[in-house]
């Protein structure tokens, strides 16, 4: 891991929250997102232009800043960017709308490599985040597909208002009057070809990113496990 000199000038403002965590292991963390192999790439500095804020839709609705994403992080302050990680990141839409950064900075992607590390550490907020995703989760990854159509209950989006029992009723028939018959589908999104969620299963098995899931929910990490070892074992696709 590449070593990360921190600035102890920095170290006393942000202190008031997350005071639990000693600061060895902010350290330890904030070091594992600046020496992803991504890093570099996302950060030049910043000229608090606020064109990031400017563009970004989550700016817009929540306490959240861009901006203070790609300073806190040109500046190693790491306490700050610890809370960012246990707080601001998850309001993030990942939309990179932020790419248009004059200097070339990608505040969602520093934030995709912090979300990556709070799951691999199975952190808290992680799991706080990703608590109403499990379905979808689950979903994705057995399926290769997002929401599915079936998932549209009364119950489920009350919020959604009165029509969504009328489509739910209905669901099989206006799935079945959209014109790609990969759509004519119910339980998944649209139709995904075997070869393709057998090369999916593969990915998320080398490159650890069902081990990912482990730390922030074991259950669906068994069931997803159970299930793409049994599909590859039945092709004879060994990993
Ligand atoms: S990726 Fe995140 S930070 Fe960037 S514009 Fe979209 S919501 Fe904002
Ligand atoms: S657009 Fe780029 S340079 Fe401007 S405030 Fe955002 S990160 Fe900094």
């Amino acid at each position: 891991m590449a070593q990360v000199t921190f600035d102890p000038y920095l170290k006393l403002e942000h202190l008031a929250g997350h005071a639990d965590v000693t600061r060895a292991e902010k350290e330890r963390l904030i070091s594992k997102v600046m020496a992803d192999r991504r890093f570099p790439d996302y950060l030049y500095g910043c000229y608090e232009c606020g064109i990031c804020v400017a563009v970004c839709p989550s700016a817009r609705f929540y306490d959240f800043s861009p901006r203070r994403i790609a300073q806190a992080a040109a500046r190693v302050d790491v306490d700050l960017m610890f809370q960012q990680m246990e707080e601001d990141i998850w309001e993030c839409s990942q939309c990179f709308s932020c790419l248009r950064c004059p200097r070339g900075n990608n505040p969602g992607g520093i934030i995709t490599i912090m979300r990556e590390v709070a799951v691999e550490e199975g952190r808290r907020s992680a799991k706080t985040a990703l608590e109403g995703y499990s379905r979808i989760i689950y979903k994705i990854m057995s399926t290769g597909t997002q929401v599915s159509p079936d998932m549209l209950q009364p119950d489920a989006f009350p919020d959604w208002g009165p029509e969504v029992k009328d489509v739910s009723e209905n669901l099989s028939l206006w799935r079945r009057a959209l014109p790609p018959e990969t759509h004519h589908t119910t339980s998944t999104g649209w139709d995904v070809a075997e070869s393709t969620i057998l090369e999916l299963y593969v990915i998320w098995l080398e490159t650890g990113a069902l081990e990912m899931i482990k730390e922030v929910d074991t259950g669906i990490h068994m069931i997803l496990e159970e299930i793409m070892e049994e599909r590859l074992e039945e092709e004879g696709i060994e990993i």
